[in-house]
């Protein structure tokens, strides 16, 4: 499993581009970024995450990326259950 900060303050939604274990480009869905928990008392407790993941699915090997957005206070982080290399992750955000 992996994670990836970026800021998510003035947009909306994600497309992530990344390679594949095959080696293939996947780019994913648009992913909509959850409001964080601005009652909590700590950026730690502030952490808002949707219940059902955005995909991304590779064209060339049909593998299936399930993508969670974690969303807090002070940034967010993209989760996904795969053993890809977080630094070739790029994260547009829209
Ligand atoms: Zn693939």
């Amino acid at each position: 499993m992996i994670a990836k900060t970026f800021h998510p303050f003035g947009f909306s939604s994600v497309i992530l581009n990344f390679k594949c274990i095959c080696g293939n480009l996947v780019e994913s869905e648009e992913g909509l970024i959850p409001s964080p928990n601005l009652a909590a008392d700590n950026n730690a407790d502030s952490y808002n995450c949707d219940e059902y993941p955005f995909f991304a699915v590779c064209d060339n090997c049909d593998e299936n990326y399930e993508i969670y957005i974690y969303s807090g206070m002070y940034d967010a982080y993209i989760q996904i259950e795969a053993d890809i290399n977080e630094d070739l992750i790029v994260i547009n955000t829209i």
